[in-house]
């Protein structure tokens, strides 16, 4: 029956349109997880920064007091910031990734990822071998 066909084509059709929906679906929730888990990193290195920060000023406070000082102690907290913040830089430019954007480093302009030169300073961007989608993230949990 011609109707019959008719109807079955519609049906294929319309499964066919949910799979591909459902795929994308996958993919875009995946993504999400992905950069949620990478901006929350980033929330909870800002928070431990703070602290470290915090906690220094304790020490240079204390130190001023008691008329002391203690350099090593201050350069300790001082690199243990500094190993924070690049932890946090690594996170931002995964973020950056799969956003497909490139932060200029001098400026902070954010580019398109192919961009070769920044659109507001002109600096020359980095070259990444690494395309956005074959980048694998490693959660490292
Ligand atoms: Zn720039």
């Amino acid at each position: 029956m011609k109707m019959d066909i008719r109807f079955r084509e519609e049906v294929d059709n319309v499964l066919g349109k949910a799979k591909e929906l459902t795929d994308t679906g996958i993919k875009k929730t995946d993504e999400m997880i992905k950069m949620s888990r990478l901006k929350f990193g980033c929330i909870k290195l800002d928070n431990r920064i703070k602290q470290k920060y915090t906690q220094l000023g304790r020490d240079v406070y204390k130190m001023v007091k008691t008329d002391s000082a203690d350099s090593d102690l201050i350069a300790s907290s001082v690199s243990e910031i500094e190993s924070l913040y690049k932890e946090m830089n690594v996170l931002r430019k995964r973020i950056d990734e799969m956003k497909k954007i490139i932060t200029c480093p001098v400026c902070g302009t954010k580019n398109k990822y192919d961009s070769e030169y920044c659109s507001n300073c002109t600096h020359r961007l980095m070259v990444t071998d690494v395309a956005p989608d074959e980048y694998g993230y490693d959660a490292g949990e």
